[in-house]
């Protein structure tokens, strides 16, 4: 499968880590829309929110737990900082491998559209 985030993983495609475990992945974003853009990703390849289920929601609870810790280790936990994932086309998902983007380190804009 030709898919860039699941090479990143396999390491074949280099990235700037910003947390790893056995299950998920966080890197930074090569294209930043704020100081601080993190990508975070399952290991295991999952197109999309819309292909969430009972048997892989395991790991996005796991996902969620993490992306506190990964907030505070950037410092944007106390001002804040928004979590997204683009589904689809309509969403304009440029990767068809599940991600979380966390952004901060600035004032976000109220649009969320
Ligand atoms: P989305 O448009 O929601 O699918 O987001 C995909 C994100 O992946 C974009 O913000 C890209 O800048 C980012 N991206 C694409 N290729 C890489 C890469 N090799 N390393 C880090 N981020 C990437
Ligand atoms: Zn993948």
């Amino acid at each position: 499968m030709d898919c860039i985030f699941c090479k990143i993983v396999k390491g074949e495609i280099p990235s700037k880590k910003a947390y790893e475990d056995e299950k998920i992945l966080a890197f930074y974003d090569i294209n930043p829309q704020a100081p601080i853009h993190i990508l975070v990703i399952p290991k295991v390849h999952i197109a999309s929110v819309d292909e969430i289920n009972e048997d892989n929601s395991e790991i996005i609870s796991h996902i969620f737990k993490t992306i506190p810790k990964i907030a505070k280790e950037h410092a944007v936990n106390d001002k804040g900082y928004r979590v997204i994932s683009n589904c689809g086309d309509d969403a304009c998902q440029s990767v068809k491998h599940l991600h979380f983007h966390i952004l901060g380190g600035r004032q976000l804009s109220e649009s969320m559209a």
